[in-house]
């Protein structure tokens, strides 16, 4: 039987949704596990993401439920004490250096008890498909996620705390997987060097072709390779330069940049391999 005319509009409700999506222009925690500095910089001036297609789309937004889902259950089933708002705030935990170019969220703060007594440690959920939280539950998060691994150790560089609670939901049997990880400062040494090239204009793309396998599942790649859907403004032009207080510095005229794009715009493009 053919499906109806129904799940197109759906999927053009999708779609629809994600012309009105905007890029974040930071360095996230979340985005530090990809293998190329160029992302970092992409990232960093507020390059358009390539929209995912309808169906990643529901897959991000079920994760995003499934981690509501998982914290309750850590409240109200194991009755641990999880902060995942900040108190200050009453908005997500976030902690941010060089006035917010380079952030972190976390998804809540949990106290552990153990010999030591309680102890709070940064909490991170994640959901996963089956062949996913096998690789986890084997090998453990540093081996089966690299990605997850180092933004865990950027939660912990920024914020301070030397241990993260990592737990993960199995989107097809409902079980659970949960590790402790500790901070590494080789590993947030080695981020820092990366962070450091792309805030100075020194990053390097990973691939020397967009059909290169590491391209292929990049949110960056047409605004990488084409500069597609760049907007002109200061913060995609080559001659700015991010400063210390969160704004940007223009090279070309040694002034604040405006942030509105002025006729010597030049779009900014990352180092070719
Ligand atoms: S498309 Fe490839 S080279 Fe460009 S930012 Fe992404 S991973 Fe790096
Ligand atoms: S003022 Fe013009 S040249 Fe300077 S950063 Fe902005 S767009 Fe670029």
């Amino acid at each position: 039987m053919e499906p109806t005319f129904v799940l197109d509009r759906i999927d053009a409700g999708y779609f629809a949704d994600q012309d009105k999506r905007k890029a974040r222009a930071y360095i996230g925690a979340s985005g530090i596990g990809s293998p190329c500095d160029a992302y970092l910089a992409y990232s960093l001036r507020g390059f358009p993401d390539t929209p995912p297609e309808p169906r990643l789309a529901r897959i991000f937004q079920l994760g995003h439920r499934i981690e509501t889902l998982v914290v309750a259950d850590l409240k109200r089933k194991a009755q641990m004490t999880v902060w995942d708002r900040d108190p200050e705030t009453g908005q997500q935990w976030t902690y941010e250096l060089l006035g917010g170019h380079i952030k972190t969220h976390m998804d809540g703060q949990i106290a552990l008890d153990d010999r030591d007594g309680a102890e709070v440690l940064i909490l991170e959920v994640k959901s996963m498909n089956k062949a996913s939280w096998n690789k986890f539950v084997k090998h453990g998060i540093q081996k089966s996620h690299p990605g997850y691994y180092e933004q865990l150790q950027m939660m912990m560089g920024m914020s301070g705390f030397r241990r993260a609670y990592f737990i993960a939901y199995c989107k097809n049997d409902s079980s659970y997987h949960d590790e402790i990880v500790e901070f590494d400062q080789l590993v947030w040494s080695e981020q820092c060097s990366r962070i450091e090239r792309a805030l100075n204009g020194d990053a390097e793309k990973v691939a020397a072709s967009v059909d290169d396998w590491r391209c292929r599942s990049c949110f960056k790649r047409d605004a990488c390779w084409a500069s597609a859907g760049v907007e002109a403004r200061c913060m995609t032009c080559a001659h700015a330069c991010p400063t210390e207080r969160g704004g940007w510095h223009c090279a070309r005229f040694d002034q604040p940049a405006p942030g509105e794009a002025c006729s010597a715009w030049r779009v900014y493009k990352a180092k070719e391999r």
